[in-house]
């Protein structure tokens, strides 16, 4: 098998757990690799670390997948490592009787780097993100066939991690029914029919489940403004919690038509006002309408990689600046970010300065992440991308 040797300084995290062996890291390759073979990983003295797949040419060129020196990377593996994420999930309480869409398997974080695997009921979506697990596509899809048996699967790959990694995605339905338009699920007990062309992440944010449980209890009474509302999950635990105003806005047209539809199929569309407009202009101006006493502020990804995290800081104070606009004083700013290089203490920052910006004191109470259905290997903090705080904004006094 070929081999790859880390460099010595590099050794701790990957000996720790960490299963990404980055370029820099990498001081010798050996045995004529090519593109998704599977690679032992040594240190600078020989000794064996664990086993990856290669990806030459990647800013990650192995991921490793074991630790264990007599495991390849074959069906059986594949089986045993979706059936450990399965049961990972059972014993969570998913599916449930109010939720039948969720993570199925989190990638690194169910030791299977570079797939995804996410359910809408019976319908599975499916992301792969090397080469190795491409090349071992029919493998994954047929043990997704047996051990899941959806109505068919979807893979929803994105061109951009395809292209990095040196393979065409093949995007669309790929086992199962010839046609489908749209996807059929509940979360929290509500229904939501996502149409197919609707296609952000896997069709859905599965990763906020729980935070929008905490706002459904805090909404009690409040008036809520929920901006980059998407199919508006946030404004329907908001309007079943007892909000006694929730404006939903988005710049997609079509987002904001599937939300209006959510919203009446779930009984809540007398209490929820859906609204095209940008973001910032919407927080900005929010205090022409009396302002709000509950904002959620859950923007897309600002910080695509460490290298952009600065401007990302600079648009996220931005943002959190708008945000404390928005809020009447006493009010609640819930403020996200989905970006491991702008965790939680980048947002924290973030939030400080903009509530300086505008003479405001933020305040938090909470910190909150992705739910447990997006579990992270204890030695990966990259795992951990989505982070948000609850802080009350108060006027300095
Ligand atoms: N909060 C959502 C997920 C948000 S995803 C949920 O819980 O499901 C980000 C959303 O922001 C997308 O729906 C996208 O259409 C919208 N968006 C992107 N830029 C925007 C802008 N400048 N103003 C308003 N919405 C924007």
């Amino acid at each position: 098998m070929p081999k790859i040797t880390i460099k010595a300084g590099h050794v701790r995290p990957i000996w720790a757990g960490h299963p990404w062996v980055y370029a820099q890291a990498v001081e010798l390759v050996e045995g004529g690799a090519t593109p998704g073979d599977e690679v032992d990983v040594v240190d600078a003295r020989g000794q064996w670390l664990g086993r990856g797949l290669y990806s030459p040419g990647s800013a990650i060129p192995v991921r490793l997948y074991t630790r264990c020196q007599n495991q390849n990377f074959n069906l059986s593996l594949i089986e045993q490592r979706i059936s450990a994420a399965i049961r990972r999930r059972a014993t969570l309480g998913l599916p449930s009787p109010r939720t039948n869409a969720y993570r199925v398997l989190n990638g690194e974080g169910d030791d299977f780097p570079g797939l995804v695997i996410d359910r809408y009921a019976d319908t599975v979506v499916v992301q792969m993100g090397t080469i190795g697990v491409k090349q071992r596509e029919k493998l994954v899809l047929d043990s997704i066939e047996q051990l899941i048996r959806p109505r068919c699967i979807i893979d929803r790959t994105s061109d951009r991690l395809a292209r990095a990694e040196n393979f065409v995605a093949n995007r669309g339905i790929v086992r199962g029914v010839a046609e489908l338009s749209e996807m059929t699920f509940q979360e929290r007990a509500f229904d939501f029919n996502i149409p197919l062309e609707l296609s952000q992440k896997t069709g859905f944010y599965l990763d906020q489940r729980t935070l929008r449980g905490r706002i459904e209890q805090m909404a009690r009474g409040r008036q809520v403004l929920d901006v980059f509302c998407y199919v508006g999950p946030f404004s329907l635990a908001a309007a079943r919690g007892g909000a006694s105003r929730v404006t939903a806005v988005d710049s997609s047209l079509l987002a904001l038509e599937v939300a209006a539809q959510a919203a009446e199929r779930n009984g809540l569309s007398g209490r929820i006002v859906h609204e095209r407009n940008d973001a910032f202009d919407a927080m900005k101006h929010a205090g022409r309408h009396g302002g709000y006493d509950l904002v959620v502020c859950d923007p897309p990804k600002l910080a695509p990689s460490r290298s952009s995290s600065e401007r990302a800081l600079s648009l996220m104070r931005k943002m959190a600046a708008a945000g404390c606009q928005a809020v009447t004083p006493g009010g609640m700013l819930v403020i996200c970010s989905c970006s491991a290089a702008l965790g939680l203490n980048e947002l924290t920052r973030a939030l400080a300065l903009g509530g300086r910006d505008v003479n405001v004191v933020p305040r938090v109470l909470e910190r909150w992440y992705q739910g447990p259905d997006h579990p992270v290997v204890a030695a990966f903090p990259e795992g951990l991308y989505l982070s948000a705080v609850i802080a009350e904004i108060s006027s300095i006094k």
